[in-house]
């Protein structure tokens, strides 16, 4: 599934260097399933590009002024109110966060922005640090913030096209995109408040300086699932193996079993649950070398049981913690799960079934079973991993009965 499919986004351009990033978001958005993606430009974003180029990204004829219909006749920003269901101003500059916080109305862009009661309003603010710094942004920033349908995705600091650097530069497209995703999500304040731990991908451990025992994880299933969680309003922070870019939430690099333990150690205290995503190695190297093993014509590797995190989870965890534990098995997979998740003393432990080529490691799609204790087993279908991950933060919040449905995914 992608992430946009049947959504109708309108992306307004204001007057700022950073406008030619729109280029990308409208390309972004239409790889990610967009059914239409329009545009609306200022006048002054029309000094930096120009309305062919992204009448040619949208496929759609550009808005560019307040005075004109829409093709059936209903003002401009009426009709887009009507017909998109989010408004995404990428950049947002100094003047357009002042109208907007002021309930201004002198221009398409600000009809528009106050026509969407409604929908989600995206803003992605960019300018020099200078003007993000002054208070009089921030202040109408602030303004902005408390309106429910307003979404503000922060600037990033970094070199300026004006050669300074500073806080103020626009935040990466996948920041705007996962702000929308979140904005439209349906279950988007489902998990406020929560804090989440999530790990993923494949430990690696060392057999000597440059060689490592590994295994098939690609990290999917637990990206996913941080990004899932984050979309639906919780803190998630992520301990992961596999490179990981442009995340809103923090990321923990580690690389070995017991680095993830460790982090996971330090998290857990400060955090309402676990979700051991990752595919922890069982077995290191007991005498790993710290110098390349020479090639020779056979070698003799002797391994040792790796520590188990979730066992040592069990005993510091704290009862109203939520601790998910996953289980990746080639036969029998639900009686083993079923012992797993009582050895393991978990509230979650979602099963699946490694021996299918169609699922699982390095697939998009997952088919698992959500166990319980003192629960009946929800299947959940073959899906996209991230529907799957919506499915496990619906759990989290206890509704497995919503869950079971699998909602309007
Ligand atoms: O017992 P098994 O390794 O199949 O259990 C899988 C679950 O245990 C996964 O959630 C995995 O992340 C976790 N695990 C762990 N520490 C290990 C091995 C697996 O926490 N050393």
């Amino acid at each position: 599934m992608k992430r946009f499919e049947h959504r109708r986004i309108c992306v307004a351009v204001s007057g700022g260097i950073a406008a030619y990033k729109a280029c990308d978001l409208i390309r972004e958005l239409y790889r990610q399933g967009a059914e239409q993606v329009v545009a609306l430009m200022t006048s002054s974003s029309e000094a930096f590009i120009t309305p062919l180029t992204l009448e040619t990204l949208t496929r759609h004829p550009v808005y560019r002024t307040a005075l004109e219909n829409a093709p059936d006749g209903t003002p401009t920003h009426i009709y887009l109110a009507q017909h998109m269901d989010a408004l995404v101003v990428a950049p947002a500059t100094a003047n357009v966060l002042a109208e907007l916080a002021h309930g201004l109305s002198g221009s398409l862009l600000a009809t528009t922005a106050l026509s969407f009661t409604g929908q989600p309003v995206l803003l992605a603010p960019a300018m020099n640090t200078r003007m993000w710094t002054n208070p009089l942004v921030t202040r109408n920033v602030a303004l902005l913030s408390e309106l429910s349908n307003i979404h503000i995705v922060p600037p990033v600091t970094g070199d300026m096209a004006c050669g300074e650097t500073g806080d103020g530069k626009l935040a990466p497209i996948e920041h705007i995109l996962d702000g929308l995703y979140q904005a439209l999500h349906p279950h988007r304040d489902l998990l406020r408040g929560k804090h989440y731990i999530v790990t993923a991908g494949g430990t690696a451990e060392p057999i000597d300086t440059v060689r490592v025992l590994t295994n098939r994880s690609s990290g999917k299933m637990g990206l996913a699932l941080a990004d899932e969680l984050s979309a639906m309003g919780a803190r998630v922070t992520l301990i992961h193996t596999m490179p990981v870019e442009n995340r809103t939430y923090p990321c923990i690099p580690v690389q070995t079993a017991r680095q993830m333990l460790e982090a996971v150690l330090e998290t857990l205290p400060h955090a309402d649950g676990l979700l051991m995503a990752a595919a922890v190695a069982d077995f290191e190297a007991d005498n790993a070398q710290d110098t390349k093993i020479k090639k020779q014509d056979s070698l003799k590797l002797s391994l040792q049981k790796t520590p188990d995190i979730l066992e040592a989870v069990r005993h510091i965890r704290r009862p109203d913690q939520q601790i998910v534990g996953f289980a990746a098995e080639t036969h029998n997979v639900l009686d083993y799960a079923q012992e797993k998740l009582i050895r393991k003393n978990l509230d979650l432990l979602v099963a699946n079934d490694v021996s299918r080529s169609d699922i699982g490691f390095n697939s998009d799609d997952n088919e698992v079973t959500l166990l319980q204790p003192n629960q009946a087993p929800i299947h959940i279908p073959k899906s996209p991993k991230s529907l799957i991950a919506r499915a496990i933060g619906l759990t989290l919040a206890s509704s497995a009965s919503v869950a079971s449905t699998l909602v309007s995914l």
